[in-house]
């Protein structure tokens, strides 16, 4: 088969790799598309360090179901499917809680360099890991329920309801899947804090109130445009000068979710989460059931996910891609037909 390479950091190539195999319990998928994630950019830079040479990274990914391994029931050869590339071990505390991110075996198809992965023609996963789609939809859109699960889990995180105003800073791919997911959870003022004027624009067909931080502070702009502070904010960027936006924006008393990773440390004002009893919590990845409740919402088709592609790029031109989005990310998704 043709997969996608990372020959070495800043040089993608289209190379030839043995055909996965579906072993027990596991499943052949045929990809159809994969989308290229902003860690994958980081692992073509060298940025991120979680990324090596020689492998073969996507993580969200759909496909059509092209082999079923031993002791594999309940999916159909053929059928449309999106990969949970979370996988764990299934039995320990934090799976049998539906915590299975937190599982100390997990590991991460696409992140971990020796497992099939989806920037081939064929990723191989565990039957629990594939999670069919109907036929009828787009079948490209099934790469979105990943990213999509990611900002679900955030607000699941922030525990959202419809009685909050949000805060989201950053509206790339993970921002874009917050605000889907407060809308969903019937929140109906979101505002965006995002550099980016395309990003922005994208975010306000999302149904999200934009500001631009360059503009003037962002606390101040947040006020404004709400009539007062955010019941919650969620970190998509992770920089100290994002968490200050979210404690200074924000209610006392208001949770904080940091899902953005830009900076391994940041500096923050103790005060706004001690003595204004502020809630900071982590947000990453997803549960299985998060993956599967994106799915669901995906399968359904809502128009908005047509907003979320900005590009598909056939196979070969995918190192050009690569090379193009790590000097200048684009404000939607971009693609990797197979
Ligand atoms: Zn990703
Ligand atoms: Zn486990």
């Amino acid at each position: 088969m043709k997969a996608l390479v990372l020959k070495d950091f800043h040089e993608m190539v289209v190379a030839e790799r043995p055909d996965p195999v579906a072993g027990r319990g596991e499943v052949l998928v045929r990809t159809v598309a994969t989308g290229i994630c902003g860690s994958d950019l980081h692992g073509f830079t060298g940025a991120n360090g979680r990324r090596v040479p020689g492998q073969v990274m996507g993580h969200e990914t759909a496909g059509r179901i092209a082999a079923l391994g031993p002791d594999v029931t309940g999916l159909t050869v053929g059928g449309l499917a999106t990969v949970n590339p979370v996988v764990s071990c299934g039995h320990c505390p934090s799976c049998t809680a539906g915590a299975e991110h937190h599982c100390p075996e997990k590991y991460v198809i696409g992140v971990a360099p020796a497992v099939s992965a989806a920037f081939a023609e064929y990723v191989v996963a565990p039957a629990g890991n594939v999670v069919a789609l109907p036929d009828t939809m787009p079948a490209e859109y099934g790469a979105l329920v990943e990213p999509i699960a990611v900002g679900a889990h955030a607000a699941r995180r922030g525990a959202v309801t419809a009685d909050d105003t949000v805060l989201v800073s950053g509206g790339g791919p993970i921002g874009q899947a917050v605000v889907l997911a407060a809308r969903r959870l019937g929140v109906t003022r979101i505002v965006v804090s995002e550099p980016d004027p395309g990003r922005r624009a994208l975010c306000a067909t999302l149904g999200a109130e934009v500001v631009d931080p360059a503009g003037a502070p962002v606390p101040e702009q947040v006020r404004e445009l709400l009539g007062g502070p955010a019941s919650v904010a969620v970190d998509a960027v992770g920089l100290s000068a994002t968490l200050a936006d979210a404690l200074a924006a924000t209610s006392l008393g208001a949770r904080i979710v940091l899902v953005g990773m830009a900076a391994p440390r940041v500096e923050l004002a103790a005060f706004a989460v001690s003595t204004e009893e502020r809630t900071l919590v982590g947000s990453f990845s997803y549960s299985a059931a998060d993956f599967r409740s994106a799915a669901e919402w995906v399968a359904g088709t809502p128009p908005e996910l047509a907003h979320l592609v900005e590009r598909q790029v056939d196979l070969a031109d995918a190192p050009a891609a690569f090379t193009a989005l790590a000097e200048a990310p684009t404000p939607g998704k971009v693609l990797v037909r197979f």
